[in-house]
Parts: structure tokens; C-alpha cells; sequence
């Protein structure tokens, strides 16, 4: 359930009509629905009531301060993956003991910013990283906390791309290894071993592949205990998938896949973290386009938009489906048509949808692509020398841009001509 609903036959976000931001910051743009955004942290925060947990919002999903704001005032923690987003949820106000650092190619200088400003743990990915740390935790004169991604070789039943939990996959260190490398790790002083860490990938529709993968970190943090490690953490990643459809099967509830967590872990008495990106901010955002033309072509009608795929990559590069909608709904009984819907980018790649059917369109109308909270703006580029989108946060009946459009001197300026030009 989200927060963008039609009244009246315009389409709000929570109190606000989207035509309204239209017309004060311009198309194209991104609006996210804090309600929706706090619904859905509230989901996982509940699921796992009764136990020991935090929820580490995955913030590659949506980074901007003022989305991380709102959920770390509401008790969430931070997975982050660069030094980038590490010091990005610094300065949103997370506290570094709130702060997971995840990803498989951590730099001396990114594990010396977290390990300078304070971090909850690694999550160590190699043995080449996990000497890395120790040296700057050494160097630093601190100790590092870590857990160990284990690669538990479950197939996540996902998109190739966003499949991380096979042994093909470049993530984490095969299961069968974890003896081992939590033996090096043990023998490193820079080092606190605190856990194991898991996370198969994004886009999940099914629990099973979860179960499998949950099932073999318990049988492994009993391995570990018995050879001596205080296993006291467990990260589980993210990756419960959200329906990009109306009309299709729902996946798994965040409370189906909290009883999961308590079933397969909750006997061993750990800390349990999650690291949930897409679910929480996919449907609390839309991105908002204008269209440009309407143009016939052999047998089919092109709605071509002021939106294109630098601003929304996920159709492009997944093959991923977006509902897409009228801002303004069509009278009753008016028919739908087929349209392809596409951006002005040269390449045929910038294709949002084929054969889509939409009320009939034109020039100037706005329509809301669906589902483009999550890997949306975070991905987008300046590719043909578009100017990022801005971002909107709605909050009730008050609504705020986040981020700004920049200008076009903004962009150009950033270039700089060497001496002999
Ligand atoms: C991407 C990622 C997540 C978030 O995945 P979602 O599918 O957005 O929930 C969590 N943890 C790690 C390590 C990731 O790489």
C-alpha cells in the first residue's frame, strides 16, 4: 500500500496534488511519500518485535539526507556501501553505531573514514579486505567490529543482475570457507569477529531461497560458536521483493519473512539485522514526466516524454516493468490505447514501455511512473547533458524539494579546459 492515490480523478501524493509540485519546480521530477516511507519501515521494525533487531535501511535504494532523516528518526539504522554513503548518512544525522558498512571493494581510505567517525561493523567480504582493516584499525589504534558475508550458494530466483547468492557471484566468501576465514580473522588483533553476514540478493519474490540461505547460517553460526567464536550478531541482508504490478501475485509479506527470520534463527539468541532497501522507498516514490509529443508511426503512437532513461535507468538496464499512470484520470467509459512510451534520448534502449495502454494523451499532459522510489534517482545520470531531476519529499499537505534541479551552468561549469586548448 502506498500513499499516492487519486482524488477526484487526480492523482495525490498523500495530500498534495501532484500537478501542484508539477507546476511549482517543473518535469521532470521524483516525489516520495514520507507516510509510505515510514509504513514500510514500521513493517519490518514490527516483524522482528520480540527479538533483538535493527533495521539498517539499504540507502543505495534512495539517498537523499532528507529520506534518511526520516527514517533514522523513526529508529532505523543505515547499510551503506561507499564512504560516499557513509559520510552522507553521517551527515543526515546517523550515529555511527547505527551504521553497517556492506560491499565487496572497501578502500583503505573509505575504512578509514568509517573506522574515524564510528561504525556498527564490516560487513567483510575477502580475506585481502579483511587484512586491510586490520591494518587501519591497527594504524588508528582502534579495534574494527566485523561479521563475515558468507556466500551461501542459493539461487534467489531473481534477475541475473541483482542475483548475489550463487557461488558464480563475485560476493562474499564461499560457506564452505568460513572455518577458515573466521579462523585468519580471529588471529588478526585489529579485528573483533561479532557475527556472520548474508545477502542474497535483490527483487526476491519467493521465501524459499531465503529459508535455504537463513537455514545454512544457523547451522553455521553453531559450527562457529563450537570452534570458539562469539557469533552474536546475524546480518540478513535485504532484498524482499515489492509487486512493480497491480494485477500480479504479491510477494511475501515483511511479517511472513520476520516469522521466517524467528522460525530458522531465533533459537540461537542473536542480534538480528536487516538491511531492507527496495521495499522501503520502491513505492514511496514516483517519477513524474510530462509529455512532450504524441507521434503516429507505422502502426503504432508514441508518447514521447520529457523523462528519459538517465533519469529512470531501470527499464533500460532490467528490463524492468513500471506501472505507468494518467496524473489525470480519464472520464468514465473513456477507452484506452496502446502506446509506446519513451524518453527523447537517442537510443532505442530509452523505451519505458511497448504497447502500453493508456487513456489517450497529449502534449502537456503528466503521467506518474509507479514503483520508482528504489533505484531511481539514485541511478540517474547526466547523460545527453540532462540535468539530474529533482526530488520531492510530501509530508501531509506540505511538500519540499530535497534536491534541487541544477542549472545548465551548473553542469557545464564542471568541465575544465586544460592549458594548451
Ligand atoms: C543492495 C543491498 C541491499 C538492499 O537490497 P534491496 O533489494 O534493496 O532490499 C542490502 N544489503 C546489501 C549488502 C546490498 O548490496
Amino acid at each position: 500500500m502506498d500513499h499516492f492515490l487519486y482524488r477526484d480523478g487526480a492523482l495525490y501524493a498523500e495530500d498534495v496534488p501532484i500537478s501542484e509540485i508539477a507546476a511549482a519546480v517543473g518535469t521532470p521530477f521524483y516525489v516520495y511519500s514520507t507516510a509510505t516511507l515510514l509504513r514500510h519501515f514500521k513493517l519490518f521494525d514490527d516483524a522482528l518485535d520480540g527479538t533483538d533487531h535493527l533495521v539498517c535501511y539499504a540507502m543505495k535504494a534512495a539517498s537523499n539526507q532528507a529520506i534518511l532523516k526520516t527514517l533514522a528518526q523513526a529508529g532505523a539504522g543505515m547499510d551503506v556501501v561507499s564512504g560516499g554513503e557513509y559520510l552522507r548518512a553521517k551527515a543526515a544525522g546517523v550515529p555511527g553505531d547505527r551504521i553497517v558498512f556492506s560491499g565487496v571493494g572497501k578502500t583503505a581510505d573509505e575504512i578509514r573514514t568509517a573506522l574515524s567517525g564510528g561504525i556498527r561493523q564490516f560487513n567483510v567480504e575477502s580475506e585481502p579486505e579483511m587484512e586491510v582493516i586490520n591494518a587501519v584499525a591497527l594504524e588508528l589504534g582502534v579495534v574494527a567490529p566485523i561479521t563475515v558475508r558468507v556466500n551461501p550458494d542459493v539461487d534467489a530466483k531473481t534477475h541475473a543482475k541483482i542475483a548475489t547468492g550463487k557461488s558464480e557471484n563475485k560476493f562474499g566468501i564461499p560457506i564452505a570457507r568460513a572455518s577458515e576465514v573466521y579462523a585468519h580473522a580471529a588471529s588478526l588483533p585489529g579485528l573483533e569477529v561479532i557475527g556472520i553476514d548474508v545477502h542474497i540478493g535483490s527483487q526476491l519474490t519467493e521465501l524459499e531461497p531465503f529459508e535455504l540461505a537463513y537455514t545454512k547460517v544457523a547451522e553455521l553460526t553453531e559450527k562457529l560458536r563450537a570452534e570458539g567464536h562469539n557469533i552474536r550478531r546475524l546480518d540478513l541482508g535485504g532484498g524482499l521483493g515489492i509487486p512493480y504490478t497491480r494485477s500480479n501475485d504479491a510477494p511475501p509479506l515483511p511479517v511472513e519473512y520476520g516469522a521466517l527470520i524467528k522460525k530458522t534463527l531465533g533459537h540461537l539468541d542473536c542480534e538480528i539485522e536487516i538491511e531492507p532497501g527496495r521495499l522501503i522507498a520502491g513505492n514511496a516514490g514516483l517519477m513524474v514526466s510530462k509529455v512532450i509529443y504524441v507521434k503516429s508511426g507505422e502502426g503504432r503512437d508514441f508518447l514521447i516524454l520529457d523523462g528519459a532513461m538517465n533519469d529512470l535507468i531501470r527499464p533500460a538496464m532490467y528490463e524492468a516493468h513500471h506501472d505507468i499512470v494518467a496524473v489525470q484520470e480519464p472520464a468514465p467509459g473513456v477507452e484506452r490505447q496502446p502506446y509506446d512510451i519513451v524518453g527523447p534520448v537517442c537510443e532505442t534502449g530509452d523505451t519505458f514501455a511497448k504497447q502500453r495502454n493508456m487513456p489517450p494523451l497529449k502534449s502537456g499532459d503528466l503521467i506518474a511512473f509507479r514503483s520508482a522510489g528504489a533505484y531511481g534517482a539514485v541511478m540517474a545520470s547526466e547523460y545527453n547533458t540532462r540535468p539530474l531531476i529533482p526530488e520531492v519529499l510530501v509530508n501531509g499537505d506540505q511538500f519540499a524539494v530535497i534536491r534541487e534541479r541544477p542549472s545548465f551552468d551548473e553542469i557545464i561549469n564542471r568541465d575544465t579546459i586544460p592549458s594548451w586548448l
